[in-house]
């Protein structure tokens, strides 16, 4: 049985009934889940835990959905990795990957589309759908085949080439609308009005985004029940970072973690859809909707849900946002897989690059335990670095050729 009670308005405290709705009739603030922490206390345990499913459902004691309805493609339990080399570089003590590339589609949503389905087959939806600038539309697409649902995914029609077709082969439909994520995310919320379908990013989205907060738990899990000192979280509407930081209080609320923790949360963004981050540098307290021009399309939210809860998130637990140039974005996706053996898709490179930037401020400290979360995997995002990674040269094929080419004295 799940713990989770009911459904609370994060403006005004209304609740409301476990269901597939997502604002506030009252003052139209987003709708949040809400747990009973004394069960999950009593219920839940490390020992537990250890003994659970390799995937995000190990914590289902603080999901929304029932574990043995849970849609399971094994989204979850991803390496969290030392990176000394990748630590020399930037100049800092203690860096550790979060390695959610290594998700069944590639990228950290499936583990909010698990989520979010599970609870949608609880519900009674035949059919799945999302607004999406990729990550998303494959994600849904993949688990809506392996649940029996039906989908339609809504995605910019400029997405690169590959997500497009990493999502078409599952079989749903994909819709390409002419416009960028914001017109599509509109379009959705229209016809969420309309079709009786769970849009996952849209009337299920309280539950959805619980599932972000498992990239949370992992981490303090993996490092022996202890939270870092600092995380970089990349942002598009600041879900996920505002779910890291709820991940790790709740850990402690239930008991997991002896003291309260004290984890400083920092914010990455592209330079070319960067309001959150800007709204940050500026010391202001409205975010600005942009019109995105960033290769990390991944992020390309212009309109963020949740960058108002991701700039208090990091006001208050001392950490900070950076904004960086599509260039830097390249020379970081090239950063991480030279030092670490990791290929990230470009929001990875934009975590990275933040990483470097605020280590340059002294923002991240060198004697601080850091982890990046690193996102998506750098198949979804070949065109960034293909004008950087070619062959080392290209010879004819005979050894006196290669000597030619080859200086190898060094050895
Ligand atoms: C969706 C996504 C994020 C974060 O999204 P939020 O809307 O901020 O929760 C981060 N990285 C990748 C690769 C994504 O696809
Ligand atoms: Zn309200």
């Amino acid at each position: 049985m799940s713990h989770a009670t009911n459904l609370r308005c994060r403006e005004c405290s209304h609740d409301y009934d476990l269901a597939p709705i997502y604002t506030c009739e009252w003052c139209f603030g987003p709708l949040e889940v809400v747990y009973d922490y004394e069960a999950i206390a009593a219920s839940i345990s490390a020992e537990k835990i250890a003994q659970g499913p390799e995937s995000i459902w190990r914590y289902s004691d603080l999901l929304p959905s029932d574990v043995d309805a849970a849609v399971d493609l094994g989204a979850g339990w991803t390496p969290l990795v030392r990176a000394d080399r990748l630590a020399a570089e930037l100049g800092l003590g203690e860096v550790w990957i979060k390695n959610d590339t290594l998700n069944p589609t590639n990228s950290f949503k499936d583990r909010v589309v698990a989520v979010a389905l599970s609870k949608a087959l609880e519900f009674g939806f035949k059919t799945a759908a999302c607004a999406s600038t990729g990550n998303l539309a494959n994600s849904v697409a993949a688990h809506a085949a392996h649940a029996g649902l039906k989908s339609y995914v809504f995605v910019p029609a400029n997405l690169e080439a590959g997500k497009i077709v990493t999502t078409a082969v599952y079989g749903g439909n994909v819709v390409a609308v002419n416009g960028n994520y914001d017109d599509v995310n509109r379009l959705c919320a229209e016809l969420a009005g309309t079709y009786p379908w769970a849009f996952v990013n849209v009337n299920v989205r309280p539950f959805y985004a619980e599932g972000s907060k498992t990239l949370a738990y992992e981490v303090a899990e993996q490092l022996g029940w202890q939270t870092p000192d600092h995380v970089v979280v990349p942002m598009a509407s600041g879900s996920l970072l505002t779910k890291v930081d709820k991940g790790f209080r709740e850990l402690h609320k239930v008991g997991l973690l002896a003291d309260e923790p004290n984890v400083r949360v920092s914010g990455a963004q592209a330079l070319g859809c960067s309001p959150i981050a800007r709204a940050w540098l500026d010391g202001a307290d409205t975010i600005k909707p942009v019109k995105p021009d960033t290769i990390a399309k991944s992020l390309a939210i212009g309109n963020p849900a949740d960058g108002y809860f991701a700039l208090d998130v990091v006001r208050n637990s001392g950490g900070g946002m950076a904004a960086v140039t599509d260039d830097e974005v390249v020379e970081a996706i090239q950063l991480l897989a030279r030092t670490e053996g990791i290929f990230a898709e470009t929001a990875g490179g934009v975590t990275i690059a933040t990483l470097k930037r605020l280590a340059e401020q002294g923002v991240v400290r060198r004697d601080e335990r850091v982890v990046a979360y690193i996102t998506g995997h750098g198949l979804k995002t070949l065109d960034a670095v293909v004008p950087v990674a070619g062959p080392t040269g290209t010879i004819a094929p005979n050894i006196e050729a290669f000597h030619a080419a080859f200086d190898i004295e060094e050895q």
